[in-house]
């Protein structure tokens, strides 16, 4: 199978229905696309590489799910809306099966989110793939890292720690609990959207929520408070000690989960979004003065993670 058979497959197979601004997509040079006027583009790439970013035994339609996922995630913490992507493909043999399941993947959640696949690059080489997804925002409505300010609450999605865990059972060869929250992470769309206007700060959690947190308070000169019995923990972590399982909602990467920062008088909106979304949003903690994290545990003393004595779990680059 050549190259082009293989792109004529990707076309076919992937193809949504609306494919909206669309002037020319797979097939030329480079596609053409219509911003409508008023509107600013919002644009973000990522690699998912072979043993690093999914384990090999992945299936093509959960590597795909994965890395579409993960770039809508970081247009959803920008508030922005999805439209169109560009997908760029390592691929070890031209397998038109391996493809199928590949597409079959990208397009269960494309079609979620109208996302147009509009162009991208087919070489061989180890399994590699790369995405840049591309969005939408009103002019200078997009949420930052760096609007955070003391006083703020700070708000988490989801529940935390379980991909991370997932991980964990796998490469300790045990049955793994949760193995769809490590491979079919669900980018907070419509979460990010209604946070604009009302959050003052937001990033996607892909390396761990103190990692992440840490991106706000360096963009924004603040520091926070966490209240580790708020921390809402995925399912797979029942059962565990209490140090380990913070040290999973703490330190766990992959959850892509947003975390936001909300001006105390918007507390009531977490209620509506909570119940429109059917999301969990937990209020985890404060940002503050300073530039530190404080981790308080439940019985009210300073809980250090680092003299925890856990490792963190992402090593992604
Ligand atoms: P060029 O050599 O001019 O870059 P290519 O032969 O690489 O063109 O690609 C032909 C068309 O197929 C282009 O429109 C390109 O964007 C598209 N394309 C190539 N690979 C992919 C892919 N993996 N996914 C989506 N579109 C692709
Ligand atoms: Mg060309």
């Amino acid at each position: 199978m050549k190259e082009f058979q293989l792109i004529r497959q990707i076309q076919r197979e992937t193809s949504v229905a609306s494919s909206c601004g669309v002037k020319l997509g797979i097939g030329d040079d480079a596609a053409v696309l219509e911003v409508p006027a008023g509107q600013y583009l919002v644009a973000a790439t990522d690699t998912l590489n072979v043993g690093t970013h999914f384990p090999e035994d992945t299936s093509p339609y959960d590597i795909a799910f994965k890395c579409l996922a993960v770039n809508l995630s970081d247009l959803a913490a920008m508030g922005a809306s999805p439209r169109w992507a560009l997908l760029s493909l390592s691929l070890p043999e031209a397998d038109p099966k391996w493809m199928q399941s590949f597409t079959t993947g990208f397009k269960s959640l494309a079609q979620v989110y109208d996302v147009a696949l509009v162009g991208g690059d087919t070489t061989s080489g180890p399994l590699s793939i790369s995405l840049t997804a591309l969005g939408l925002i009103a002019p200078g409505r997009q949420l930052t890292r760096s609007g955070a300010k003391p006083g703020d609450l700070l708000v988490v999605s989801g529940t935390i720690g379980g991909a991370a865990r997932a991980l964990d059972l796998l490469q300790a060869g045990q049955a793994v609990i949760g193995r769809d929250l490590l491979d079919r992470p669900q980018p907070r769309v419509k979460l990010g959207q209604a946070l604009v206007t009302f959050a003052n700060a937001c990033i996607d959690i892909s390396d761990g929520l103190l990692a992440d947190l840490g991106h706000v308070l360096k963009a924004s000169g603040c520091g926070a408070r966490i209240d580790i019995d708020k921390l809402p923990a995925a399912k797979s972590l029942a059962g565990l000690g209490d140090e380990a399982r913070w040290n999973y909602q703490l330190s766990g990467g992959d959850d892509y989960e947003l975390l936001f920062t909300l001006p105390p008088h918007h507390k009531e909106l977490l209620a509506t979004w909570s119940q429109q979304l059917d999301i969990k949003l937990s209020i985890i903690g404060e940002i503050e003065e300073g530039r530190s994290i404080c981790c308080i545990s439940p019985n009210g003393t300073i809980y250090d993670p680092q003299k925890a004595g856990f490792e963190h779990f992402s090593q992604k680059s």
